[in-house]
């Protein structure tokens, strides 16, 4: 059956996973596209921090799974709009994706909304991309001063590399800055490159493919 699993298979596959992170490394489940039907068996199975891309898949699935397991922490790793920020304060428990000045703005306004223990972590854009949101490198000490006048609760940076090159150099790179800046969380690492970003410091990797395809 497609897409069935059980909590042994959630189990075995999370612990197979665990077994290459190391314990002071977060591992973030990426739901995006999985049905809560085969979200559960990972819940059963301990799992607790899962990440969407997408602000209107996340208020339609998580409201319930959270009734049910209310201890799960939900964090944004998606671009995210300004119209619907008071939606995604109300589900997410971090966003790893805070990019651009009308987000800062838009968050300061609606800080009311925050849920406890919430908090930020900017997304650096290193190849200057234009269809992946992220500050360049060369503007973040700015706007991370920006981030700390408005008091916003920033903890961290992520990456998302550029896709067929190595992504070493890139996880070095947002290493250093997150040195530079103090920032204690590091999110980066993904199914394909998670060993390589823990390697050079990644705090939080971002799983989904590792978990949720039946070849693993
Ligand atoms: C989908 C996604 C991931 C997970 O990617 P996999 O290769 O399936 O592990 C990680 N981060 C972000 C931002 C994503 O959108």
């Amino acid at each position: 059956m497609v897409g069935f699993i059980t909590s042994a298979v959630a189990s075995e596959r999370l612990e197979a996973i665990r077994q290459e992170i190391p314990p002071a490394v977060e591992l973030l489940v990426v739901s995006k596209k999985q049905s809560p039907a085969t979200l559960i068996p990972f819940i059963e199975a301990g799992q607790r921090l899962f990440g969407e891309n997408r602000v209107q898949e996340a208020l339609e699935k998580w409201p319930a799974l959270r009734k049910r397991f209310p201890d799960c922490e939900l964090h944004l790793i998606g671009r995210l709009q300004t119209n619907k920020v008071v939606q995604s304060l109300n589900v997410f428990d971090a966003i790893h994706s805070l990019d651009r000045v009308k987000l800062i703005e838009a968050l300061v306004k609606h800080r009311r909304f925050f849920r406890p223990n919430f908090y930020l972590l900017i997304q650096v854009n290193f190849a200057g991309e234009t269809q992946k949101g992220g500050v360049a490198p060369e503007n973040l000490t700015s706007f991370i001063d920006l981030c700390n006048t408005q008091q916003l609760p920033i903890q961290g940076l992520m990456t998302l590399p550029p896709q067929d090159e190595d992504p070493k150099p890139y996880f070095e790179q947002l290493k250093a800055l997150a040195d530079k800046h103090n920032l204690p969380r590091i999110s980066m690492g993904m199914s394909a490159d998670y060993r390589q970003a823990i390697t050079c410091g990644s705090t939080i990797v971002r799983l989904g493919t590792a978990l949720f395809t039946d070849s693993l």
